[in-house]
């Protein structure tokens, strides 16, 4: 884990404690299931754990890492290389994507079917808390970008940094 002190990851660590593979995510599971044998993927139950983590923690932005320090404290027994290896198989499947936070470490979020463009990051200098944007907020830059340089923009990842509420206050 890179941010240590942040609130997150307390909230992390005690979804493990508590014990969270109770599958309140079975709607979605069941058709995670099919799109594993469409794309040609065994449904595993290691799979399904690591896709669980995911899914039981959305505003995470877990790396490979986090998971599997996750299972350790779980004495789950699952090695680094299958959580590595399912993540690049999830992404293939467009249930996760990568998220590059320059802390070093690969990231993964649960991918939106509503969202055809990935939503922005608010990363605090501070405490290192990273909140989503949900809003594209870009729609008219695109429009002009489209305009002026006759460029379509089909994604686009972006960042900004600065002091989260949190931390202003203790200023
Ligand atoms: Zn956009
Ligand atoms: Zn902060
Ligand atoms: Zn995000």
């Amino acid at each position: 884990m890179k941010y240590n002190e942040l609130d997150l990851y307390y909230q992390f660590i005690n979804n493990a404690v508590q014990g969270v593979d109770t599958m309140k995510n079975e709607l979605e599971t069941s058709n995670i299931k099919e799109k594993f044998h469409q794309f040609g993927y065994k449904y595993t139950e290691q799979r399904r754990l690591i896709l669980n983590v995911l899914l039981e923690n959305p505003d995470l932005h877990l790396s490979s890492e986090d998971i599997y320090e996750y299972f350790k404290m779980k004495k789950i027994d699952i090695s680094q290389s299958t959580v590595y290896r399912t993540l690049i198989v999830l992404e293939k499947m467009k249930i996760v994507r990568k998220v590059n936070l320059d802390d070093g470490f690969t990231r993964y979020e649960l991918f939106s079917p509503d969202e055809d463009h990935a939503h922005h990051h608010l990363i605090c200098t501070e405490c290192g808390s990273i909140t989503d944007i949900k809003n594209d907020l870009l729609e008219d830059l695109e429009r002009q970008i489209l305009d002026d340089y006759d460029f379509e923009i089909k994604d686009h990842c972006l960042k900004f940094f600065g002091l989260c509420k949190k931390c202003r206050n203790q200023k």
